[in-house]
């Protein structure tokens, strides 16, 4: 068992306040859980997310899979009665996990995220053939997917080169906050 925040309270205060969002107002109508498409992936459903955090098992929302597998399609906010953004939490909960250096339970998922974002931080474009080659070489993978990739050069499906953007100072600002 590892000690992630003093009480129950300040991890929700955190999140409240890096995700702008009082989740506290949740009904746990279960009407995000039924229209997430991608809830047979995920150890807890969103509003469950949610609850663990209100019982104060921080460890277990911060360990969960869902945090990681939520793709941020907004499906559940938008059907919301509380209008709770739940991507927004689910954010707020990724960068927290990070932080606090638990174990990631989706790590492949982490290293796409990370190489998407490295691409942007570098080109202000993502640059496909950069971020698979990356991807690979850190899961020490880098031939199973050698065929599609070599079927996806051929069909020009993939740039050799990045193409930059030219205000490249914008997205230094955007990654400084
Ligand atoms: S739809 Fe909104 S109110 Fe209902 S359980 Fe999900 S987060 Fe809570
Ligand atoms: S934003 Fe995340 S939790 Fe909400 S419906 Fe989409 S995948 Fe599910």
């Amino acid at each position: 068992m590892i000690t992630l925040v003093d009480n129950h309270q300040s991890l929700s205060d955190e999140i409240r306040l890096s995700s702008g969002i009082n989740f506290n107002a949740c009904l746990h109508c279960k009407t995000c859980a039924n229209g997430c498409p991608f809830l047979a992936g995920m150890d807890y459903a969103p509003n469950g997310i949610i609850r663990l955090i209100q019982l104060g098992m921080e460890e277990q929302a911060l360990k969960s899979s869902t945090i990681w597998v939520c793709v941020g399609c907004n499906t559940c906010s938008s059907g919301c009665p509380m209008a709770i953004d739940i991507p927004a939490v689910m954010d707020a909960l990724r960068h927290k996990a990070i932080e606090m250096g638990v174990e990631i339970a989706e790590p492949d998922i982490l290293n796409f995220h990370t190489q998407v974002l490295n691409t942007v931080k570098k080109y202000g474009r993502t640059h496909k053939l950069e971020i698979m080659m990356r991807y690979k070489l850190k899961k020490l993978d880098l031939f199973s997917d050698m065929g599609v990739g070599l079927k996806m050069l051929k069909k020009r499906k993939l740039d050799l080169t990045p193409s930059k953007i030219q205000d490249k100072k914008a997205i230094e600002k955007i990654f400084r906050h």
